[in-house]
């Protein structure tokens, strides 16, 4: 026992395999980041010990003890997901979220009284490979943390000076994810609804289509005055062919050449009745051949 009750349930924590890392923690009711605007007070990973945050995580127990002994009020951040074996159900009551108002029972499982008033389910994860939503259809303020997710854990502290507590301790093994929720999250997350991206060459266009984009483009900056429209003309035309090939998406196409266009001192009506008639040509050319 090293005399740090954090350092300690963090070792404990990761002798059972979990990767931990440590987060802020309060002081007087604020984060002891210091940040006036703090978004997550008390919540967030302690960047100068863990750059790169939740993937910061280890159960090195010698990392471990280095860093409560440099920060030892930190909290403790458990990473979620297979780095751990953990998926965690989060029930918040600030969104709705109890164990009463579920869809399934949940088993007797690892439980922590959150800081917040909220529960944590600990639940062993099913394997990897496997990818959990964060939200559980049909359950209000309930989120699954697994892969990339982390949860406080005992004894951290709330910034409401409240303490996250085990409610159902650790002597209880990990159940299994119930398979009411395990098929809740199992449903394939919905279709994109964006538009399929560009034949060939997806949202940033053919090597082709981007070194013609790149020398219309400087042709058109370099265009002696008097010959600037002809310039823009030409090049919307061309590029509207290309666009129409798949070699460029066409709403890049249409952003660009209307912003170099503009700051070369043609007048805005301009640039746009240019720029969209040399493209419909361009496109309408592309489509007959
Ligand atoms: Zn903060």
């Amino acid at each position: 026992m090293s005399g740090n009750p954090r350092m300690d349930a963090a070792l404990s924590y990761a002798a059972r395999g979990w990767a931990v890392f440590p987060v802020w923690w309060p002081v007087g009711g604020r984060c002891a980041c210091g940040k006036a605007d703090c978004q997550h007070p008390a919540k967030h990973p302690l960047g100068s010990l863990a750059p790169h945050g939740v993937n910061s995580a280890t159960n090195d127990p010698k990392v471990i003890r280095d860093w409560w002994r440099r920060a030892p009020l930190a909290n403790i951040g458990v990473a979620t997901g297979p780095v751990s074996g953990l998926v965690v159900l989060d029930l918040d009551p600030r969104n709705g979220g109890h164990p009463d108002r579920l869809p399934g029972s949940l088993p007797t499982t690892p439980t922590v009284r959150t800081g917040g008033g909220g529960w944590h389910y600990y639940l062993a994860h099913p394997g990897d490979g496997l990818r959990f939503p964060a939200k559980v259809p049909g359950c209000p303020g309930a989120d699954l943390k697994a892969a990339g997710g982390y949860v406080l854990a005992p004894p951290s502290l709330h910034v409401s000076g409240r303490r996250y507590v085990w409610q159902t301790p650790l002597t209880q093994p990990l159940a299994p994810c119930p398979d009411w929720l395990f098929e809740a999250a199992r449903r394939p997350e919905p279709r994109p609804t964006a538009p399929p991206p560009a034949v060939h060459g997806g949202s940033l266009g053919t090597p082709y289509g981007r070194a013609a984009l790149r020398n219309e483009l400087a042709r058109l900056a370099q265009a002696p005055e008097g010959d600037r429209n002809n310039v823009l003309n030409r090049a919307a035309f061309a590029l509207g062919k290309l666009a129409a090939a798949g070699h460029l998406p066409e709403g890049t196409v249409l952003g660009l050449l209307t912003i170099v266009a503009a700051n070369t001192g043609l007048g805005e009506r301009e640039v746009e009745r240019t720029i969209a008639s040399g493209l419909r040509a361009g496109k309408e050319v592309a489509h007959v051949g």
